[in-house]
């Protein structure tokens, strides 16, 4: 690992606090707590956990866009809560990208759903 070389991730976070080291470099420390930035990488590199909570976003996602739309706003919430969970650090990169995945559908899924329910309120107008 070579020291100064940027850290390429948009959710970093530190393991001693939990501050968003995104942007920070490998060979620097926390500019809040001072714990070694190599340290929180190491750790999210093997304790790479996966977020169930970010998992769940996602399934829930998939089913407001398929299924129902009214699932929409549980994949937000989920979303939110996952996002709660993973800011301690030491999940997987896929973690967050489900959870991010997730949201996008949600609020993708919300959004048919208001274009659905305008429409039915113009179709009523007419
Ligand atoms: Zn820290």
């Amino acid at each position: 690992m070579e020291d100064g070389r940027p850290v390429c991730s948009t959710e970093f976070r530190c393991v001693g606090c939990g501050y968003d080291l995104s942007g920070s470099t490998v060979g620097g420390s926390c500019p809040e707590c001072g714990k070694p930035i190599g340290e929180s990488l190491r750790a999210r590199q093997d304790g790479a956990k996966s977020c169930g909570q970010a998992t769940a976003c996602m399934v829930v996602g998939i089913l407001s866009l398929t299924v129902c739309a009214l699932a929409g706003p549980v994949a937000i919430w989920l979303y939110a809560n996952s996002k709660k969970e993973m800011a301690v650090g030491g999940y997987s990169r896929g973690s967050h990208t489900m959870a991010k995945a997730g949201l996008s559908m949600g609020i993708i899924s919300m959004a048919l759903l208001g274009l659905m329910i305008l429409w039915a309120i113009l179709g009523e107008a007419v």
